[in-house]
């Protein structure tokens, strides 16, 4: 992998050539309040790479919480045509937990049916990785991402002293850093690797991520899953801040005069209160308790057996966002590692 460099004033001129040559969107990361998002930027003047974390993931420009799929006109089936709006972008300054989870977005929404909504716009993206430069308290990463970042990323980025250094990932990170003053790279593997791992998780899971799949299959009738449902609000949020969570609802909206008809999808989440229920009003999830053991399980037994990697990335997000202060999964295997059944979980 080739590995370059390049000084901030230098990667910031570089990004005003990029927003100028509109060839791409270029999105980053700004300040929103005392908060950090994901935007379009009309300029580098307001790009905020020092961040701890932002509000939503990048995921939001792949599967919009709102998203046109197709348009129609009611009671004639020759009037459906897809919608599918996916303009090149280049996504800046993503840290690799969430390139991490883009990976796992990626394996969900090609694998068996291609989802040409999502995938067109991952194909027409650019994706710029950072490493972080903030600590953020939530964030436990460290403890369950492995290689992925480097199965998604074009480009990774570390900051390094005045500079950033970049390892080039893809042929397309390569074209798309074509013209910028990117010269060799003269830092050590070790001085990069230091900068890499220089701002620290304070928290991580408890037990080896590769034994949570049996331990959560083991621990059905913990009790933690009526402990922390009893406190749980239902508001979803843990789920709609989560860049691993990628669940929907598909509704049919109709004029009120009945000529023009679109299919929406948006955003839906396993803690929502009717997300489980099914045509006839039955909900096979109709206690809190149920709800959060079916996230949980998500995160650390599903999608693992299936991907072969932990369905959570450690971004810390839930546990930031949630007022009854339970979602995060750390919390959660804390609790079962101090209340173990028989004293023994596993
Ligand atoms: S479960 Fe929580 S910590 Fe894990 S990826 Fe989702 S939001 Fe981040
Ligand atoms: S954010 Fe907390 S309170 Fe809200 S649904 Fe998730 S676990 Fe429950």
């Amino acid at each position: 992998m080739e590995i370059l460099k390049i000084s901030e004033n230098d990667f910031m001129s570089f990004l005003d050539k990029k927003i100028d040559e509109k060839a791409e969107k270029v999105i980053g990361v700004v300040k929103k309040g005392s908060h950090f998002v994901f935007n379009e930027l009309e300029s580098s003047d307001k790009l905020a790479l020092d961040y701890d974390v932002t509000m939503l993931p990048p995921k939001k420009y792949f599967q919009p919480p709102k998203e046109l799929l197709l348009k129609y006109k009611p009671g004639n089936p020759e009037s459906y045509r897809a919608v599918n709006n996916c303009d090149p972008m280049a996504i800046v300054g993503i840290h690799y937990y969430d390139l991490a989870a883009i990976y796992m977005m990626d394996r969900a929404f090609s694998e068996g049916e291609r989802d040409e909504h999502y995938m067109k716009k991952r194909d027409n993206s650019i994706l710029v990785g950072l490493y972080p430069t903030k600590y953020f308290k939530y964030r436990f990463a460290k403890s369950v991402v492995r290689d992925q970042a480097y199965k998604v990323a074009d480009l990774m980025m570390v900051k390094m002293n005045g500079d950033y250094v970049v390892e080039v990932v893809s042929e397309k990170g390569k074209d798309f850093i074509k013209g910028g003053n990117f010269i060799e790279n003269t830092y050590t593997l070790q001085e990069i690797d230091d900068a890499k791992n220089k701002v620290k998780d304070d928290q991580k899971i408890p037990i080896s991520v590769e034994l949570i799949p049996d331990y959560l299959g083991k621990n059905h009738g913990h009790p933690v899953w009526e402990v922390f449902g009893e406190k749980c609000f239902s508001c979803g949020s843990c789920v709609l801040v989560c860049p691993t969570c990628y669940c929907f609802d598909v509704r049919d909206e109709v004029e009120l005069n009945l000529e023009e008809g679109k299919r929406i999808r948006i955003w839906d989440g396993c803690m929502l209160e009717d997300f489980a229920v099914c045509a006839d009003g039955h909900n096979f999830r109709k206690e809190k308790g149920q709800r959060f053991r079916h996230r949980i399980y998500r995160k650390g037994k599903h999608l693992p057996e299936k991907y072969h990697y932990f369905g959570c990335v450690g971004c810390g997000r839930c546990q930031y966002s949630c007022a009854a202060d339970i979602a995060g999964p750390v919390k959660v295997i804390k609790y079962m590692e101090d209340n173990k059944q028989g004293g023994q979980n596993v």
